[in-house]
């Protein structure tokens, strides 16, 4: 057997539970199906075969899961931030011993390569004890004396929170925001996205093998316009964790609008990777392809804008444009493979249709830009050269293995295109000169930027975009101030 056969026979054996009975609803402890009965099908991007069914939860299954994250919550929340510690350090030890598992599922719901995924696993085990660490200093605030008062002002969690995740990297986006929740001292109703809804079930499952209380996370699968809907509409939800497109966030908002809800978007990006003619350059093309090539390109920060300077443009994208070529574009499992299929044909089908867009407007591929096989969703990493900043390519986000480059003159210039987008989620610049570094910082439009790096995550620093790419920020001390409230209590002296 090759150890893809060996490693599509133990993804078939994860998957053999959520196969023979579905994946269910988890409200309280136990796993239902959907209130109606009603099921949705979950397709693999490999060959397009059923996966699984899984519950259409709807309005009533999201009631349920509110009304259990709801009775849960006194005793959660007023459990010591240092219990709350011990047992999320346990959920993070129990998502290490069952990684494989994960990031096998992970594959086949998603269709992201194996490299990358067994990495997401161990990385949604790390935001777990990152988060759970704080929970003890949750509460802490500060006290002001004046010659008049003493002030206390302190911290607690704002009550059961609705978090609404998209289909890319599901485990880890899932653990990026329940963990924090849990530490909190909230209680969680978890929509996952339809198009790959297999690994959260697995992480209520292990986290409540690790001890978390019944109750305390909840999940209801099902689609945006009926459970998500609810979850945003619902008095009892005091806040919306929401990763996910421009688009939805929006109307998430007007949907939230009635109770007041609290809002947290992690939205769509367009990013630009900006490359001077004094950067080093055989790392800006690691950076460059890595950032647009790894997870399918479905992934919020990938750099999918290529401003590249005048004087190296052609020399440049002609690597970029060699890179492209030489990728691996093959099954999930495959440990060889960098890019799998995209998650599903309707996804396929609009990273398509950027080829056409391309062509009628009159960049031109150097790379890639065709369907690769004819079973599954894969497409080829591609690049498109000679484009313009108002070209389709260039403004939207395609969300795939599809790099845009377009050329610039000078600092100005380069600075006004990378701001002529409405995202302004990451930035990547490449030079060498540190003047120019602080001043291209200083007036890029975007939430994170990294100088001569990939995008490397740590923990402490803020997650988060500007203009149509968010709302708040996540990471470090952000988390915990947006799922709690800030109260202070003044004494005369
Ligand atoms: P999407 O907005 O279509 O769906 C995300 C989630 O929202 C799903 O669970 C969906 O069921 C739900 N939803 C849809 N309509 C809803 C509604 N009216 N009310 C409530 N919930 C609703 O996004 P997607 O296609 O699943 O994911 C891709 C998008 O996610 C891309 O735009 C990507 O950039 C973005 N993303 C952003 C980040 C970030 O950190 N900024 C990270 C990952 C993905």
């Amino acid at each position: 057997m090759s150890v893809l056969e060996t490693n599509i026979a133990r993804a078939t054996d994860y998957m053999a539970k959520f196969r023979q009975r579905g994946v269910m609803n988890h409200i309280n402890g136990e796993s239902l199906p959907a209130l109606s009965g009603q099921t949705f099908e979950s397709i693999s991007p490999v060959d397009l075969s059923v996966l699984a069914q899984v519950a259409r939860g709807a309005e009533a299954d999201i009631d349920a899961a509110v009304a259990a994250a709801k009775a849960a919550f006194p005793v959660w929340s007023k459990m010591p931030g240092a219990e709350r510690r011990k047992i999320l350090i346990k959920v993070a030890e129990a998502i290490e011993a069952r990684a494989e598992e994960i990031a096998f599922t992970e594959c086949m719901d998603t269709g992201q390569a194996l490299r990358f995924m067994s990495k997401a696993a161990i990385r949604g085990a790390a935001n777990f004890r990152f988060f759970a660490d704080q929970a003890p200093g949750a509460e802490d605030g500060q006290s002001l004396r004046t010659p008049t008062q003493m002030n206390v002002t302190s911290r607690r969690p704002i009550g059961p929170v609705g978090v609404i995740t998209p289909w890319n990297t599901p485990f880890m986006l899932s653990t990026w925001k329940i963990a924090p929740a849990l530490a909190s001292g909230c209680t969680v109703v978890h929509k996952p996205a339809e198009f790959s809804p297999m690994t959260a079930k697995l992480l209520v499952e292990i986290a409540e093998s690790a001890g978390l209380p019944k109750g305390v996370l909840n999940v209801v699968n099902g689609f945006g316009e009926d459970a998500g809907r609810r979850l945003t509409e619902h008095p009892d939800i005091k806040a919306i964790a929401f990763v996910g497109e421009s688009r939805t966030g929006s109307l998430i908002m007007a949907q939230g609008a009635k109770t007041l809800k609290r809002v947290h978007f992690e939205l769509g990006g367009k990013n630009p990777v900006i490359v001077f003619e004094d950067a080093d350059l055989d790392r800006a093309v690691d950076a460059a392809t890595f950032m647009i090539y790894s997870l399918n390109g479905e992934r919020c920060t990938s750099s999918s804008r290529l401003l590249v300077q005048e004087s190296i443009y052609d020399r440049f994208t002609a690597r970029v444009a060699e890179v492209a070529k030489r990728i691996k574009v093959g099954h999930p499992l495959d440990l060889e493979t960098v890019v799998g299929p995209l998650i599903h044909p309707e996804h396929e089908a609009k990273v398509l249709s950027y080829f056409d867009k391309a062509r009628e407007e009159g960049a031109t591929i150097a790379a890639g830009g065709t369907k690769v096989g004819d079973k599954g969703c894969y497409v080829a990493p591609t690049l498109f050269t000679k484009a313009t900043n108002d070209m389709a390519v260039a403004q939207e986000e395609i969300f795939g293995p599809v790099l845009t480059a377009i050329p610039f003159r000078d600092d100005e210039d380069a600075l006004r295109l990378a701001n002529d987008v409405q995202y302004g989620l990451a930035a990547y610049l490449w030079t060498n000169d540190l003047n120019r570094a602080m001043w291209m910082t200083d007036n890029l439009e975007a939430g994170m930027m990294w100088v001569n790096s990939e995008n490397i995550r740590h923990l402490p620093t803020p997650f988060g975009g500007v203009k149509a790419s968010g709302i708040g920020r996540d990471g470090g001390d952000w988390s915990f101030d947006f799922y709690m409230e800030t109260v202070n209590v003044s004494f005369p002296r």
